[in-house]
């Protein structure tokens, strides 16, 4: 039987997977086991910051590789080390937890939030507060938080605790906050929820809402984080404005599974040895792998290369929806970007497969456009065509 076949056959059927066999990629294309060339639009969801087999990171892992795969957290290394030296020393935060995925940050950063409520003393202070739309990962306590009940049902009951507000509906989110408030969790771009932008002042508010009732403001930052906005870090659009933690996932690894929690100095102590943990996380392999990307973005000035390729992404799009009124909104911001259109995504994921360009939905009615990091406009102008050509006929 073929690799489908055989999947589909062998693997539990948690995934609706497009009718695919991809066996090796380079740069921007990646290519099927019958040599069929795709251009890469998904990242593998926001996961490929350099693109696919980029030299400095396929280097990396071989060199780690050959020296040392694992340790364990049970003792010191130096791709961990180096790795966790250069996300505290570019960004606001003082220490890091290495886990192996976003749903695993954020539950690292959810245990964060109840262990502070408990510090102070307060035993009912455990709420917290995400938002509606929302997706902060698929475990129990991640898909508590996550504000859709598609991703909840069948599953209940959930872990207590959670109230969801509408995300930049301040007065929403004054009315709920409270002194049993131990966290608010917002994602700064809402990216399986449809590419929805909070806004600066919703962002402000719930860190002064914070302040004001000694809870942790946190960002995930699993889709946002590392590069994917045109900044390092989605939160650096905010500033003044800080949060508290910042988990991050994805493009952290280019391709190599690692998450992170980033804190700030004032709960760095919160959590004990023994009191949270991951065998895998950290792995040195995974680290070497980050290291090589966070070490490329800035040699390869690939954040001006987001900013540059999203104006223009974002532009060509919008010229598109002038010209095909079923495209109702073009949103996004860097390489994050979705148009809403008044069919369903499907069937443009559909057709833009058949044109050799891949693509993933973001909802029903929203396609969304994650290119690697690298992107040049060459590729953009690929897409913008073929989306011309296939609306033209809609
Ligand atoms: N948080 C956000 C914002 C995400 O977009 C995702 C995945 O799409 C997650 C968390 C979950 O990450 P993972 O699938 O690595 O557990």
């Amino acid at each position: 039987m073929g690799i489908m076949e055989d999947s589909n056959k062998y693997v539990l059927n948690t995934y609706n997977r497009y009718p695919l066999v991809f066996d090796h990629g380079q740069g921007m294309w990646i290519y099927t086991d019958d040599g069929n060339q795709f251009l890469d639009m998904t990242s593998g969801i926001a996961v490929l910051s350099l693109g696919h087999s980029h030299t400095k990171l396929v280097e990396a892992i071989q060199q780690q590789s050959k020296k040392l795969l694992h340790t364990s957290n049970l003792y010191y290394s130096e791709p961990y080390t180096l790795l966790s030296k250069k996300l505290i020393e570019k960004s606001v935060f003082d220490k890091v937890f290495f886990c192996n995925s976003g749903g695993e940050a954020n539950e690292a950063a959810i245990k964060m939030s109840r262990k502070h409520g408990k510090k102070i003393g307060a035993n009912d202070k455990f709420k917290i507060i995400t938002m509606k739309n929302s997706f902060h990962g698929r475990t129990m306590a991640t898909i508590s938080a996550t504000g859709q009940q598609k991703y909840q049902k069948d599953f209940e009951p959930l872990l207590d605790g959670f109230d969801y507000v509408e995300l930049n509906n301040n007065n929403e989110l004054k009315k709920i906050v409270s002194n049993e408030t131990s966290a608010i969790i917002i994602e700064l771009v809402q990216g399986e929820g449809g590419i929805h932008l909070a806004n600066p002042d919703f962002v402000s508010l719930a860190r002064d809402l914070c302040n004001e009732y000694n809870s942790l403001l946190i960002f995930d930052e699993v889709q946002t984080g590392i590069g994917r906005t045109g900044k390092l870090f989605g939160y650096q659009h905010f500033l003044p404005v800080e949060p508290d933690i910042i988990t991050l996932a994805k493009g952290l690894g280019g391709g190599m599974p690692i998450g992170a929690m980033l804190v700030k100095e004032k709960i760095v102590d919160l959590l004990k040895p023994g009191e949270h943990a991951a065998t895998f996380g950290g792995n040195l392999v995974c680290c070497a792998a980050a290291n090589a990307v966070l070490d490329t973005i800035e040699e390869e000035k690939l954040l001006e290369n987001v900013e540059k390729m999203g104006i223009y992404f974002r532009n060509k799009l919008n010229e598109l929806k002038d010209k095909y009124p079923c495209i109702k909104e073009v949103r996004g911001i860097g390489l994050l970007n979705g148009i809403e259109i008044n069919f369903p995504s499907s069937e443009l994921i559909n057709k833009l497969i058949e044109n050799n360009i891949i693509t993933i939905p973001a909802g029903n009615n929203i396609v969304r456009f994650l290119p690697p990091l690298i992107v040049k406009q060459e590729h953009i102008d690929i897409v913008i065509e073929a989306l011309d050509k296939i609306l033209k006929k809609q």
